[in-house]
């Protein structure tokens, strides 16, 4: 089905990130994937042409675009597998943070330097202890003067080894759930703030991922971002960004696979033909294509309601919930039709195999996703 939501510029933009995407990632994937992590040099060039933090507003220093332009850009890297570069985690996730609820101070000092590149961007919610019941989180972050001293620590968290900046989710009141939890900003050059190794994944090998340890790290108290107390409320006001994001990636992955998988099997041959010569091989094509045109037609109905401010967190969980489960699905049956070659390192759907499971684990599992949709379902009926 032809896409209706991009008009002519977009267009352009979508050319010049493809072209970049190509040029500047593609060619050293692999060799980041052994190294654990990206270049910051490579931040820094997608600062420079403009493709980090789209919809930053001018007065901030950003392109202040609309979220199509950010899709586009999440769209052409997940179109080539590429999961080393968190752009749209600091891009879609950690900057409508500050957009929202920054102070103009805080705005005006970090917003420029994460649309440059020159500050990377992380965001710390899960602890070894907690990570879908993040009510119960126990890093704290106590009033001691003008400062908040913060003791705690984290896990997973992706950029942890290249952050600069680490929107932190704390217990500023630790007797209390959700209502204790606040968000800080905290700068990766405070004293007392460890990383981490960088953690050994089965997928997603260029992205750094660590444990974060904060011990007596102590920032002012200007470091607070939005409302104290107010912290779990924030994230969950931007959760349906969020699943959005996953769900763009996940539906372009979905067609990236069907057209690695379409390529190899026409070229492979058995048994005296090509494997897309085989019934089961059309019959499972066919399947991806119903499937990959089902998931981006509601992925398109979502963002096209997101920009008109009218994507609730529900419908965004179900397009996370779906696109994330038929992506594994897929990639599966993409693998198989692979042979031995989709067990392979160097073949792009391997990579898509391993990447993609933690999909439906992180930014809410799975499980989370269908007790709120379960919950809001339920509720119309009582
Ligand atoms: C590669 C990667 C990158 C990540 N990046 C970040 C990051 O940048 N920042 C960050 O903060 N976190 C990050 N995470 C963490 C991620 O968000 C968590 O792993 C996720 O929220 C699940 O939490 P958990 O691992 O503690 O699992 P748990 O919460 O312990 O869940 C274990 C199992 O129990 C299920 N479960 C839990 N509660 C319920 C329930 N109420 N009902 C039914 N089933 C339930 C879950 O669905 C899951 O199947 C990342 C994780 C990975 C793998």
């Amino acid at each position: 089905m032809k896409r209706t939501l991009f008009n002519e510029d977009h267009n352009i933009f979508r050319a010049s990130a493809r072209k970049f995407v190509e040029t500047q990632i593609v060619p050293f994937h692999a060799e980041w994937e052994k190294q654990g992590q990206v270049p910051r040099s490579l931040w820094r060039a997608a600062g420079e042409a403009g493709f980090l933090c789209c919809t930053v507003p001018e007065e901030y220093g950003g392109p202040g675009a609309d979220f199509l332009y950010s899709a586009i850009f999440c769209e052409e890297v997940a179109r080539v597998g590429a999961s080393g570069p968190a752009f749209h985690l600091h891009s879609e996730i950690v900057a409508p943070y500050l957009i929202h609820y920054g102070t103009e101070e805080q705005k005006k000092y970090w917003l420029p330097k994460m649309v440059s590149g020159e500050v990377i961007s992380a965001v710390a919610m899960t602890e070894p202890g907690a990570g879908s019941d993040l009510q119960n989180i126990k890093t704290t972050a106590l009033p001691e003067g003008e400062d908040f001293v913060i003791n705690g620590q984290k896990v997973f968290i992706s950029n942890g080894q290249l952050a600069d900046l680490v929107v932190l989710a704390c217990k500023t009141d630790p007797g209390a759930a959700g209502k204790g939890v606040s968000l800080v900003l905290v700068e990766g050059d405070r004293a007392g703030f460890e990383r981490g190794r960088n953690l050994e994944k089965v997928g997603y090998k260029a992205q750094d991922t660590s444990e974060l340890f904060f011990n007596d790290v102590r920032v002012p108290k200007t470091n607070l971002l939005g409302v104290e107390g107010k912290g779990f409320y924030q994230l969950m006001q931007q959760l349906a960004q969020e699943r959005l994001v996953i769900a763009i990636r996940s539906a372009t992955c979905i067609e990236a696979a069907l057209d690695w998988t379409v390529k190899y099997t026409m070229e492979r041959k058995a048994f005296g033909k090509s494997v897309s010569d085989f019934q089961n091989t059309r019959f499972k094509l066919a399947e991806i294509k119903s499937q990959a045109v089902m998931i981006r037609s509601f992925v398109d109905a979502c963002l096209a309601a997101h920009l008109k401010g009218d994507l609730d967190s529900n419908t965004a969980a179900m397009a996370k919930l779906q696109s994330t489960e038929i992506l594994c699905q897929v990639l599966d049956e993409c693998v198989q039709l692979h042979g031995g070659y989709g067990y392979m390192w160097e073949y792009p759907i391997t990579r898509a195999w391993a990447d993609n499971r933690m999909t439906r684990i992180a930014g809410g599992s799975s499980e989370i996703m269908k007790q709120i949709i379960s919950k809001e379902l339920i509720s119309e009926y009582s």
